[in-house]
């Protein structure tokens, strides 16, 4: 029922805005570049009857091949090819009525920047710290509330309405996060979401190709990158394939009923991963997985339509090339298009080799994690070419051994086995390792605020193989839970002119804010600048006793990590360790700077992490 007087809505909007529509509305993308891979490219174009007017166009090298109608007159879709060679410019395109009246827009086709630094990749060698740009800072207070939007609100005591934080804000605290040792910034996503209620959040986007004005401007996002790189800082852009916002201008007057997937009555998807891969499941289950709504504000994307596929393809390169970005995070991976998303992450990596890319699949075990990631390990029968996923496995693992009792397959045994189970992957290095994010209860919470097991996690954390990444606040010890998410989308204190706790220095800090701050930096940066916990090897022994040892490793440095699990302080023979300690016979502590004269029996307090650069 819901659905049907949604259906009507559209049409109402749809003679309303119709009635508004100017004769050229716009055309997406907005401009293009030469010298791409793929010498396609498809004009989304919108207008008032645009569909009644011929088009023409004039420019050295490019061909207008297609041109479509679609169901509703207000669009056309021009497919062009660009020729090899063809010189960067501005031409017309010409939209021409029965009785002669021409409109044209001015279309852009660029060269492209292969400036390097741009589009370099996050790999293993970096720290991530994700960031919800409405909670983090304001460094903008004008563009706290914009004239025009739907949700007007601005009020920081409610978890669902807008607090203000924007990119200038993060721009302001580079400095910050640079000290900290990261290296990486991951934004949920900035573009605009134009909805009336909770859109603080980012995933219900209303506009591909405009960054949010409460968050700033596209040039400024730009900004934002260049500043990072300028910096030694990488980006990463949050991308949503699957929904899109329902108040998105496209969904207002939509070109086609199957723009994005309608049922009889409203029918939202059952999060059941499992009918993506299980070899029993039924096609009705399937298909209510991938094409069911997400919720009832975000409308599935109907992934199958070439027009909705050219239309997500191209706006996420036009990203990548527009502001240089280093890798995209893949918003709910599962529910896409399984064969569509295969071709995007070729199209993808074809523009851009180094570019990274991770999934969010926040699944129920490894092989499920696996089935999405590249290289059809598993037999699936189509590769995915996702090199990474968002690895959930390692996260509950870590929290097993943490706060688990030491058994068989439980507390770190669990931890050991997770790992053993690598070899599902084409090369598991490209998960992205994490223990909370803004879907999840925070670290801090889930060790019921124990410091001991807060600094142990973060200690395997940063060691362990994988792309490790961290939740702003965490390293100043932002607790809660996530029941609901707002709990743990809180301000950063400081964040906001006149707060009260300024956290980004230390003075703003308590003394236990400043030791998990300190910790974390002391172990950020000697992972920045040790190759070995980056790109090292990793060797891992049988867990005995609650105590579980593992090694990275390279052709210069040896690193032994030791996890005493237990409640009792452990003395750890390291003879067992012979075939990765033979000649090393003396070590640093990471953590402490402290030098060991000998290691053939290494002392752990219960519960913590030992972090040993080994040498001779
Ligand atoms: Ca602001």
């Amino acid at each position: 029922m819901r659905k049907i007087t949604l259906f009507c809505a559209f049409l109402l909007v749809t003679a309303f805005v119709q009635a508004q529509l100017p004769a050229l509305e716009r055309v997406e993308p907005s401009n293009w570049w030469v010298g791409m891979k793929n010498p396609r490219l498809q004009l989304l174009v919108h207008g008032d009857h645009i569909a009644n007017r011929k088009v023409s166009l004039r420019w050295p090298g490019v061909h207008l091949q297609q041109i479509h109608s679609v169901q509703n007159p207000n669009y056309l879709f021009l497919d062009l090819s660009i020729d090899a060679g063809t010189k960067a410019g501005v031409f017309p395109i010409h939209f021409t009525s029965a009785d002669g009246k021409d409109i044209s827009y001015s279309y852009a086709l660029k060269t492209r920047n292969h400036s390097t630094g741009r589009a370099q990749g996050v790999t293993s060698c970096d720290l991530v710290y994700l960031i919800m740009p409405d909670r983090f800072s304001n460094g903008d207070p004008s563009n706290d509330k914009v004239p025009g939007m739907r949700d007007m609100s601005l009020n920081r005591d409610s978890m669902y309405q807008r607090h203000g934080g924007d990119l200038q804000g993060i721009i302001d605290h580079l400095d910050y996060l640079k000290d900290l040792g990261v290296t990486a910034v991951w934004c949920t996503p900035e573009i605009v979401n134009d909805m009336p209620r909770a859109s603080y959040h980012g995933y219900a986007v209303t506009d591909h190709y405009r960054i949010d004005p409460r968050y700033g401007t596209n040039e400024l996002y730009k900004k934002f990158v260049d500043s990072c790189h300028a910096m030694g800082l990488k980006v990463i852009k949050d991308v949503v394939h699957n929904h899109s916002g329902s108040d998105h201008w496209i969904l207002l007057d939509p070109p086609m009923k199957d723009w994005v997937h309608e049922w009889p009555s409203y029918t939202q998807t059952t999060y059941k991963d499992q009918t993506v891969m299980d070899p029993y499941g039924a096609p009705s289950d399937r298909k209510k997985m991938l094409d069911g709504w997400f919720v009832r504000s975000m409308p599935d994307m109907n992934e199958s339509n070439p027009y909705v596929q050219h239309y997500l393809t191209q706006n996420h390169i036009w990203w990548v090339e527009y502001a240089g970005i280093d890798g995209l995070r893949l918003d709910t991976y599962p529910y896409n298009d399984p064969v569509y998303m295969s071709q995007w992450a070729k199209d993808i990596q074809a523009e851009f080799p180094h570019l990274s890319i991770f999934g969010e699949t926040l699944v129920a075990n490894t092989i499920n994690q696996a089935f999405f990631t590249q290289g059809n390990t598993v037999h699936r029968g189509l590769d995915t070419h996702l090199p990474g996923i968002t690895d959930v496995q390692v996260k509950e693992s870590i929290y097993e051994s943490l706060n688990g009792d030491f058994g068989w397959s439980s507390g770190v045994n669990r931890l050991y086995t997770t790992l053993a189970d690598d070899f599902v992957y084409e090369d598991a290095t490209r998960n992205l390792i994490f223990l909370d994010n803004h879907d999840m209860s925070r670290f801090f919470s889930m060790v019921k605020e124990d410091l001991g097991k807060f600094k142990s996690g973060i200690a395997l954390l940063l060691t362990l193989r994988g792309i490790p990444q961290i939740y702003y606040g965490t390293e100043i010890l932002m607790k809660n839970f996530s029941n609901p998410d707002g709990k743990v989308r809180e301000d950063f204190p400081g964040g906001w002119k006149g707060d009260r706790a300024n956290k980004f220095i230390e003075s703003g800090r308590s003394a236990t804010e400043n030791e998990a701050f300190n910790w974390i930096r002391t172990l950020a940066r000697y992972r920045r600048s040790n190759a070995v916990l980056q790109t090292g090897r990793l060797m891992q022994y049988v867990p005995e006793n609650g105590i579980y040892v593992y090694f990275r490793y390279n052709a210069e440095k040896t690193v032994m990590v030791t996890f005493n699990s237990t409640k009792k302080d452990a003395h750890v023979r390291t003879a067992r360790f012979e075939e990765r300690m033979k000649d090393l016979h003396t070590a640093m502590d990471v953590m402490t700077g402290e030098r060991l004269p000998a290691v053939d029996d290494i002392s752990v307090p219960p519960g913590a992490v030992r972090i040993l650069e080994l040498h001779p």
